[in-house]
């Protein structure tokens, strides 16, 4: 139990995570790089695709979205991003949820990835089954997910939030009086909880990659870059978010480097970012937060392994071969859009009055 009265952890054990190795992709030399770009820029157009990146993926695969008319974002704008296109293929290079949120709100469309096992930590420790349960449980609660869920976990919630967008809905959300069942990540649960002051019952799971930054650590690399700003991501454990300049979505940490004067960032999210962060500000020296360090209790040293199983490579095999495309259960996806889409119209209103 939290010392906070207005929140509570569920006690259950949380389910245990099979954490795959990272891949190793084979070096390219420049002339093959540029030949696998131009190959599947070739198919891409032939199959009227657009690419649809996270900011955590591979640079060349960041790069090839923007060259071809596709975005770099984070969860939020690659949900929003898909239903505006006109291409008849969303290729989703990302992690599973991402895909499966691209297949809910345009379920016409095909929409594949380059490796379907790419999943998430956060979302493996959150089994429908037992979070329907929880749900059940707890029947007086708004139930409100994390967008890295599968959609049978969408398809039960009440409203589906990304990193970018919690804080609001939660804050409406506790303005009407309604208490909240949050899943799956404690750390930005107990975040929002923080900030909001709404109660909330948080579900056990955590990102296997934030919750590797070590407290200790950030605070050595301080003292050694006195002038840095610390951009920490909300999945990380309450120790580093309290050493943070700017804790944010992936979206505001590009930004505030952008616009902090700081020559200097130590930046505690997947490092998958720095691509971003060096094209929009390519003076600023980026620093990774510390983890334990390969060889330790890391499993993830700052880096995805399931973000990583996302390649030119297996990009270009599944253009080339088909296969790896989403499906989702009609039903299911009635229910999950209704969730997502609540999401999606209140960013829009938000927007629109300028917050
Ligand atoms: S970085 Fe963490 S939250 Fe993001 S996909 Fe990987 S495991 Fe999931």
């Amino acid at each position: 139990m939290s010392s906070n009265p207005e929140e509570q952890l569920d006690q259950t054990e949380p389910h245990q995570v099979q954490v795959p190795p990272h891949p190793q992709w084979p070096p390219l030399s420049e002339g093959e790089r540029a030949a696998a770009m131009a190959r599947i820029k070739q198919m891409m157009q032939e199959q009227n695709a657009v690419l649809v990146a996270h900011y955590y993926v591979d640079g060349d695969l960041q790069a090839l979205a923007e060259e071809t008319g596709g975005c770099v974002a984070d969860s939020l704008e690659m949900a929003r991003f898909g239903t505006t296109t006109d291409a008849e293929t969303l290729i989703v290079c990302g992690v599973r949820f991402m895909g499966e949120t691209a297949k809910i709100l345009n379920p016409e469309k095909r929409v594949i990835m380059p490796d379907l096992a790419a999943t998430c930590s956060l979302d493996e420790a959150c089994p429908a089954d037992a979070f329907s349960a929880f749900c059940d449980q707890h029947p007086d609660r708004t139930v409100v997910v994390y967008a890295n869920t599968s959609a049978a976990v969408k398809a039960r919630a009440d409203w589906v939030v990304t990193s970018g967008i919690a804080l609001d809905i939660v804050r409406h959300l506790h303005g009407r009086g309604e208490k909240i069942l949050w899943a799956p990540d404690r750390h930005l649960g107990h975040y929002v909880q923080r900030v909001t002051g709404a109660d909330m019952l948080l579900w056990n799971g955590a990102c296997v990659v934030h919750e590797e930054f070590k407290s200790f650590g950030l605070q050595r690399l301080k003292k050694l870059h006195p002038d840095a700003a610390v951009l920490v991501h909300p999945e990380s454990p309450d120790e580093v978010v309290d050493q943070a300049d700017v804790v944010g979505s992936t979206t505001a940490l590009i930004k505030a480097v952008q616009e902090l004067p700081n020559e200097e960032f130590i930046v505690a999210t997947d490092d998958g970012i720095f691509w971003k962060m060096h094209q929009l500000a390519p003076h600023k020296k980026l620093i990774s937060a510390p983890t334990a360090g390969e060889g330790a209790t890391c499993e993830s040293c700052a880096h995805c392994p399931w973000m990583a199983m996302n390649a030119l490579q297996n990009l270009e095999t599944v253009l080339r071969d088909g296969g790896n495309e989403i499906h989702i259960d009609p039903a299911v996806r009635a229910q999950a859009v209704t969730s997502i889409q609540r999401m999606l119209d209140f960013a829009r209103e938000r927007d629109r009055r300028g917050g």
